[in-house]
Formats: C-alpha cells, sequence, structure tokens
C-alpha cells in the first residue's frame, strides 16, 4: 500500500492522475454534468446515433423480446439470433465472408491477435496503435516489432531485418488519438510484397469513412485486401461490442479458439438489436456521415486560422498539440468553466511530451454551439500562451 500511495502521489504531480466525470444525460452535442449543462466536445458518438428514436427502440424490443441479460456465453446458451443476424450484417457491410462480435473492440483485439499469433510469429504493429492491440501482441508472445508512425520506410526496413517465418502487419485504419488515417495502400503494397498478413482496427473509420460508412479500407478501395478487419460496436455504430470480419475459416478458427469469445457471457440482446439498427441506418442514410464531415473540415480550418498546432487530418477527430500535460489539463478545465468539455489526453495514451486536447465533432454539432467553443478556445489558448496574442 505504501508504494501505492507513491505512485498515486508521483502520478498527481506529473499532472497526469485521472479521475471521472459524471454524465447524467444521454451523449449528446449538450450533456447535464454535476448539474450543468456542457458543451461535449470528446464523443465518440460520431454520427449522433447513441440517443436516436429508431436505435433506443430497438434496443426495448430487444428487451422486450429475448429479456434482460443474455444468460450464458456465446457457445454455451448465450447466442440467439440476432446474434446471427448481427454478424451476418457486419460481414455484408464489411464485404467478408464471416464476422464474429466480442463483447468489446478491446476483447476482439485481444481475443484475435492473442489466438492467431503465438511465440513463432513476428507483428509489425504502428507505435501509435491503440492500447488493446499492444496488450493483444504481448499476449500472443509473439515478437513485437514497432515501426515509426505511417512510416512505411520504417516498416520496410523493420521486415526485412526482423521477418520470420508466419508474420502480422497490424495498424489503426483512423489513429484514434490523432485522427490522421493509416497509409492502407502501401501497407498492402508492402505485406504483398513480403507475403505478410494484415490486420486493420478500423473503430474509428467504421461509419465515417469510405463509401457509406464501410470504413478505412473501403474508403482506399481496398474491399478485399485485408486479411483480418477488427472494429468496434460502440462508436460511430453507438451501442457496445466488437468484431472481427474476414474469411470464413479465419472466423471459424478464432470462434473455437478465441479466449476473449469464449470466456465471458455473450452482450444483451438490447445491444446486439441496438447495433442491428445502426448499422441499417449507417446504409440507408449518408447525410449524417456527410454532414459530420462538413462539419469536421469547417472547424478544422477555423482552428488553424487562429493559429493551433492542429494534425492534419480529415476525420472527426482534431487533437489539439499542447506537450506539457500540465497545460493540458489547465486547457481543458479552463474551458469546463466556460461549460465546455474536452477530455485532455495525456501519457501513457499518448507519447510523452505530446499531451493534447482530443476535439472529436458529432454529426448533431451546432454551429452556434461550435462558435461559442472557437471563441473560447481562442481566449484559454491566448491566454495560456498555447497560440500566439
Ligand atoms: C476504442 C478503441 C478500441 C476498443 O474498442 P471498445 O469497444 O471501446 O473496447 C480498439 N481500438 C481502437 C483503435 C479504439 O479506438
Amino acid at each position: 500500500m505504501k508504494n501505492i500511495s507513491k505512485a498515486l502521489s508521483s502520478i498527481k504531480e506529473n499532472g497526469l492522475y485521472r479521475d471521472c466525470k459524471y454524465l447524467s444525460s444521454s451523449q449528446e452535442p449538450r450533456v447535464n454534468m454535476e448539474e450543468r449543462e456542457i458543451i461535449l466536445l470528446g464523443s465518440n458518438n460520431y454520427l449522433g446515433l447513441c440517443n436516436d428514436m429508431d436505435v433506443k427502440e430497438a434496443a426495448k424490443d430487444g428487451i422486450d423480446n429475448y429479456g434482460a441479460g443474455s444468460g450464458g456465453s456465446r457457445l454455451t446458451t448465450g447466442s440467439y439470433d440476432l446474434h446471427r443476424e448481427l454478424e451476418d450484417k457486419i460481414s455484408s457491410f464489411k464485404g467478408t465472408e464471416g464476422a464474429l462480435i466480442f463483447n468489446t473492440g478491446y476483447m476482439a483485439n485481444i481475443g484475435v491477435i492473442s489466438t492467431l499469433c503465438d511465440r513463432k510469429w513476428v507483428i509489425f504493429s504502428d507505435r501509435y496503435n491503440h492500447a488493446s492491440i499492444v496488450d493483444g501482441c504481448l499476449l500472443s508472445g509473439a515478437k513485437l516489432v514497432r515501426y515509426r508512425h505511417c512510416d512505411m520506410d520504417d516498416l520496410e526496413r523493420k521486415i526485412n531485418i526482423y521477418k520470420g517465418s508466419n508474420n502480422l502487419i497490424v495498424t489503426d485504419g483512423v489513429f484514434s488519438m490523432d485522427g490522421d488515417v493509416s497509409p492502407l495502400p502501401d501497407i498492402v503494397r508492402l505485406a504483398k510484397k513480403h507475403d505478410i498478413i494484415t490486420m486493420v482496427d478500423d473503430a474509428h473509420g467504421v461509419g465515417v469513412l469510405g463509401h457509406r460508412g464501410r470504413g478505412t479500407p473501403s474508403y482506399f478501395n481496398l474491399n478485399g485486401e485485408i486479411d483480418i478487419q477488427m472494429g468496434t460496436l460502440s462508436k460511430a455504430i453507438a451501442s457496445v461490442g466488437g468484431y472481427v470480419a474476414g474469411k470464413k475459416i479465419l472466423i471459424d478458427y478464432i470462434r473455437n479458439t478465441s479466449r476473449s469469445f469464449i470466456f465471458s457471457t455473450s452482450l444483451p440482446p438490447s445491444a446486439i438489436a441496438a447495433s442491428l439498427k445502426a448499422i441499417e441506418i449507417i446504409q440507408g442514410d449518408d447525410e449524417r456521415r456527410k454532414k459530420l464531415m462538413n462539419l469536421s473540415k469547417w472547424f478544422r480550418e477555423k482552428l488553424l486560422k487562429i493559429g493551433f498546432n492542429i494534425s492534419s487530418t480529415i476525420t472527426p477527430i482534431i487533437p489539439i498539440l499542447i506537450g506539457d500535460a500540465v497545460k493540458a489539463v489547465e486547457f481543458s478545465e479552463s474551458l469546463l468553466e466556460e461549460g465546455i468539455y474536452v477530455p485532455a489526453i495525456r501519457p501513457p495514451t499518448v507519447p510523452r511530451g505530446s499531451s493534447r486536447l482530443r476535439i472529436s465533432l458529432m454529426a448533431t454539432h451546432r454551429h452556434g454551439d461550435l462558435r461559442y467553443v472557437l471563441r473560447a478556445l481562442k481566449h484559454h489558448g491566448k491566454r495560456l500562451g498555447i497560440i500566439r496574442g
């Protein structure tokens, strides 16, 4: 316990202490937080479907028809026709032979990578990949080779040095904390040249990029070129769960061997029904997605004009680079006083010295609210010396 309290003090001193912020309303552009109305700017509810009438209605029907809990794991009593329907829907959406649902994206990554790879494998992983990918790699026991973020020269150099008999290249489709898009065409080219399996984690790409939101591979016209497509049902798809999609034989193997799939109670029918409805909406109506992309472009241009250091992205994830963790927290807290919540992202989520405010937009944000946000960002950005006055 002494060590724990020492570690906590050091976390606090370095501006890395974390606590939860509690909402008492749904995930919307404006939320109730600790008795105040706050503009929310860090949500992954990109298309605003978390509180959509039809999605909620589907979840309620799920409860009415099947009950609240699922009662078992997928391979015992916890598989419902809804699970099969959702897996079929995901595979047709992603254009693959099959798909398998996990309880979270995190569990999908650790479950897929650790069952596919073992000590004899070499995994080439982008340095900025999501923590769940890294954990999957560690759990697998494979040799983990991390290449510089989106740097294809570094990737090929490392392939030439470390390549073994079984190899995997794994990357986020859209990077969660930077919002940039992985150079998938180059990755596919290198993978073909060196005979390596590819895996894309499209947690932030699905619903946002590609033809009718099919994701990053579709954005690059690489349908069918990625061996393992993984994603989450908890972001644009506005529910909870993870999935893996790919060839039937791969899905069969994962269903039979993946421990995070096998040894956990399946998602409740309400969550599955909500995902089904949300994907249906995404497939049927591209307006939300277009609105989100236009709003993001407009907002990025405004931030650049004000003088903020933002990475060049095309996605609704728009990080404002600050650097110092303490200053990032100070910026975030000043904004909260103005009624705006943008989370400060710090190590270990991002590399040391690259703390940031991670803004992410929803299709349902209003221009008026965003203009208010821009004024506050400019004011406090100047006051804190983040932009020039
Ligand atoms: C959010 C996220 C995950 C985890 O998904 P959950 O469903 O939230 O567990 C995995 N990978 C990336 C890139 C993510 O952003």
